[in-house]
């Protein structure tokens, strides 16, 4: 095919391209005929959130034939010459002098018509939403901060470690786990760990991962800095607005490193990658603060500008404590931090993101670092507003006598995670990480409040379609 040019160069260039031939390619959004006998078309091609203008000279009797196939969500090339525009709303247009029709869209069924669908209706049509205003403005953010994340890490020495999908350790404690099994049905019978799984094809019990925090560490023990960023797994039975299926996280993990600089990491991570949102994607967010949540810049903005506060576990219990709302769920010590309590911390107390740091023992998995107070792990938890908790980290338990007397406490077979009690046998040494995760993230930098218009294809309890 003959070159053509992003609809986005060619904004980025429109001074250099006035009164100059371009050609064009991408989806109708609108078509509209003037009493002057001119027809206008909205074309997107996803470049960018703004349209390009076409100008039709319907008196051009070789256009006039085509254009009358151009309706909404139908695919066309144009070639044109770039011009100032006199109208309102963009500085250039395309007059056009060749259109070429590539698929037409009926108008009696394309389901995106002109106006504002609901976002449950455009899950039904996962296919055909990438090319709405918001769905689309997500893509282009979701791309940036995923390309953000490899240049915040590659930036600063850590390596790229791929860690598996498929795995036979659970990450204790860190969700619900989805079995991966190639048996049939009537041959599952036997109990979950045991007989039915010798003749699996792993010849043991596997799953897809629920973190990949454990191989993580492997590698850190051996590369110093590393992370793992790639899909997740949680057969969460949970309907909520920030739990999927399939999701993705980022899980740095550092050797020779403690809680505190964990959470320089976290904070650091957060806090360019909300930048990038601010510098890189402008026009997406600007969208974002007209049609979703009109205080996201400012929210964004005091982020990047201002620290992190930093509250104990059981600091922020109190504060919790002595508020005077009423939480149904129960604020005593040792009780787990719930939604409604982590945005109560961050949206009415701190009013900034905050990280609640040295968590119940009984709370966390045997991984996590015992403090000195024998009570507390080394643990964290950052919440923003909006969305509550964004990342969970803590340093690693590294010494080999506490961390076996964890497992005993955890009921945790040391025979089942013998290569990560080795770990602590052969060269250990302190060590910390943490998961933030993806789709979070982009509510955070979208407003959008529900997690499922924040990833392409969202698998929830009942929902894995396209
Ligand atoms: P929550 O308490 O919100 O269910 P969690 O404590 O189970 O989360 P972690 O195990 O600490 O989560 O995972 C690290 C990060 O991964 C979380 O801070 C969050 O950003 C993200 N995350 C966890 N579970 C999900 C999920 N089901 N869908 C989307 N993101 C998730
Ligand atoms: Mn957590």
């Amino acid at each position: 095919m003959k070159k053509a040019i992003r609809i986005a160069d060619l904004f980025r260039r429109e001074q250099e391209l006035l009164g100059r031939t371009a050609r064009v390619r991408g989806w109708v959004r609108t078509r509209r005929d003037s009493k002057a006998g001119i027809s206008f078309i909205e074309l997107n091609d996803g470049s960018c959130l703004k349209n390009l203008q076409i100008i039709v000279d319907l008196n051009l009797p070789q256009l006039t034939e085509t254009v009358q196939k151009v309706s909404t969500g139908s695919s066309m090339q144009v070639e044109g010459v770039v011009n100032a525009s006199p109208g309102k709303g963009q500085s250039i247009e395309l007059h056009a002098s060749g259109i070429e029709l590539y698929g037409g869209a009926d108008p009696a069924t394309y389901p995106l018509q002109k106006k504002r669908h609901s976002f449950e209706f455009l899950r039904q049509i996962a296919h055909l939403r990438p090319r709405t205003n918001t769905i689309g403005a997500v893509a282009r953010v979701r791309n940036r901060l995923s390309y953000a994340i490899h240049q915040f890490f590659q930036d600063r020495g850590f390596y790229y470690v791929h860690t598996p999908i498929i795995t036979s350790s659970d990450c204790e404690g860190a969700g619900e786990v989805f079995r991966v099994t190639t048996l049939k049905p009537e041959n599952m019978v036997g109990n979950e760990a045991g007989e039915a799984a010798a003749g699996d094809f792993f010849g043991k019990p596997a799953y897809l991962t629920v973190s990949g925090q454990l191989q993580a560490e492997i590698y850190a023990l051996a590369l110093g800095n590393v992370y793992t960023f790639g899909p997740t797994f949680r057969a969460e039975n949970s309907n909520t607005s920030r739990h999927l299926a399939e999701f993705w996280m980022v899980e740095p993990e550092m050797a020779f490193c403690d809680l505190e600089e964990d959470l320089e990491i976290a904070q650091a991570l957060i806090q360019r990658l909300v930048e990038v949102v601010l510098t890189d994607c402008r026009e997406d967010l600007d969208f974002f603060v007209r049609f979703i949540e009109p205080t996201l810049r400012d929210t964004l903005e005091k982020v990047v500008e201002s620290p992190f506060e930093t509250v104990s576990y059981t600091d922020a219990l109190e504060l919790l404590k002595k508020s005077r709302e009423s939480f149904s769920f129960p604020v005593d010590w040792g009780s787990d931090l719930q939604a409604e309590h982590e945005r109560y911390l961050t949206e009415k107390v701190f009013k900034k993101p905050v990280a609640v740091v040295h968590f119940p023992r009984s709370l966390k998995p045997f991984y996590m670092r015992v403090n000195d107070d024998e009570k507390t792990v080394a643990a964290m938890d950052i919440l923003v507003p909006g969305i509550g908790e964004i990342v969970g980290g803590s340093q690693r338990e590294e010494r080999l006598d506490v961390l076996l007397e964890q497992m005993k406490l955890k009921g945790v077979s040391p025979d089942d995670y013998r290569w990560y009690v080795e770990l602590r046998e052969y060269g250990s040494v302190p060590h910390a990480g943490f998961g933030l995760g993806l789709e979070r993230l982009l509510q955070f930098t979208t407003g959008l409040p529900n997690i499922r218009e924040v990833i392409p294809f969202p698998r929830t309890p009942g929902h894995a379609d396209f």
